[in-house]
């Protein structure tokens, strides 16, 4: 993502981002604000979004077959 014409402000850098919580400047390549300690969501790895999403993934399954046992349990019952 280095094509060199990202239209950034001159006074900030492409490496340089803001901090969402105190509007402080940070460098992109810190994965915690040295100002106010929160940790930034861009820093995390790719194995931390497919942990996330196959942890959804499972949920979703599970809470189909909930509805499905419950679906058939209920028809069983009427
Ligand atoms: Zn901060």
């Amino acid at each position: 993502m280095n094509n060199g014409n990202s239209p950034a402000a001159p006074e900030t850098t492409a490496d340089t981002i803001q901090c969402p919580a105190c509007r402080g400047e940070i460098r992109s390549s810190v994965k915690r604000c040295p100002h106010c300690g929160r940790p930034m969501a861009g820093s995390h790895s790719f194995f931390y979004y497919a942990f996330w999403v196959a942890l959804s993934l499972v949920v979703a399954a599970l809470m189909a077959c909930i509805f499905y046992v419950g679906f058939l349990l209920l028809n069983r019952m009427l």
